[in-house]
């Protein structure tokens, strides 16, 4: 059975869709079967992972909605003839059609398991699944985190970054106490890290204080490389695997391959 995550924090532009794609590719690289899950009408990690939202014939709101399967909804990321060699991933697109499925699934039965009902028809198929959440705490991303074993929390090590954790780890309490009794916090990530300034490293020591080794060992750079990805439709690890921030992901998959067998 695989292992569910969603990469949530409700702040914007901290590095969820990057940190999904590119733990994605990076777990395919080393050889895991991966379904990767965008949860944001931005869809930015569908267009990250080489599949174009707007030609999506079924997506992630379908399932939602339970007008098709994940089975019938899924395709393959594509990376396009210079890249063709390393391996893909499945992907479950999002585009704006998810910005109404809040509204029509207020009222619904079951609304906040929806996907993780969907996930059981084809987990087996799997090792990881990865979802990539809205800045959001909202009906979406508690679809993700009923579905999820655990938590993937990319941060900065900004002055507020601490404070702005309370809303989500205390929403992660309530539905590990009231509905899904497997979630926890598998780790944070520190992401856009730049070494040479203090205020960083002291914020990434207070976070080990704080934490303790829920605070993933790989430590993921600020990296142009990463931010240019996108543009080419591609996770920074298929786009230029030898770049700075690639080694890093590449480095964090291997620590999450590892992770999941103390779980
Ligand atoms: P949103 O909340 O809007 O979904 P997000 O949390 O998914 O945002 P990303 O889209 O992954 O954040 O990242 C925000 C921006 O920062 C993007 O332009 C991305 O390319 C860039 N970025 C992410 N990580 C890095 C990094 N390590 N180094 C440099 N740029 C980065
Ligand atoms: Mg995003």
């Amino acid at each position: 059975m695989a292992k569910v995550f969603c990469v949530a924090n409700q702040k914007g532009g901290v590095g969820k869709t990057t940190t999904t794609v590119n733990l994605a590719a990076g777990l395919a690289a080393v050889g895991q079967r991966v379904l990767m899950i965008d949860l944001d009408p931005q869809g930015n990690a569908t267009m990250s992972s080489g599949v174009d939202k707007r030609e999506l014939s079924l997506s992630v709101y379908e399932v939602l909605l339970e007008s098709a399967s994940i089975a019938e909804a899924r395709v393959k990321s594509s990376w396009g003839e210079d890249h063709a060699r390393h391996p893909t991933y499945d992907v479950l697109g999002a585009n704006r059609d998810l910005a109404g499925a809040e509204v029509e699934l207020v009222n619904q039965e079951r609304r906040n398991i929806r996907l993780k009902e969907a996930l059981a028809q084809v987990d087996s198929e799997y090792d990881f699944v990865l979802i990539d959440c809205p800045p959001s705490l909202s009906m979406l991303t508690l679809n993700a985190l009923c579905a999820a074993h655990g938590v993937v929390v990319p941060m900065q090590c900004e002055y507020f970054a601490l404070e702005g954790l309370t809303d989500l780890v205390n929403t992660i309490k309530q539905v590990h106490a009231n509905m899904n009794r497997d979630l926890k916090i598998i780790g944070l990530l520190r992401v856009m890290f730049d070494p040479r300034t203090t205020l960083q490293q002291q914020v990434s020591d207070q976070l080990k204080g704080h934490f303790g080794d829920k605070v993933f060992n790989a430590v993921i750079p600020r990296n142009v490389r990463l931010a240019e990805a996108p543009s080419y439709g591609l996770p920074c690890v298929v786009f230029d695997a030898a770049a700075k921030g690639s080694q890093a992901y590449l480095d964090f998959a291997r620590e999450m391959v590892a992770r999941v067998k103390t779980l």
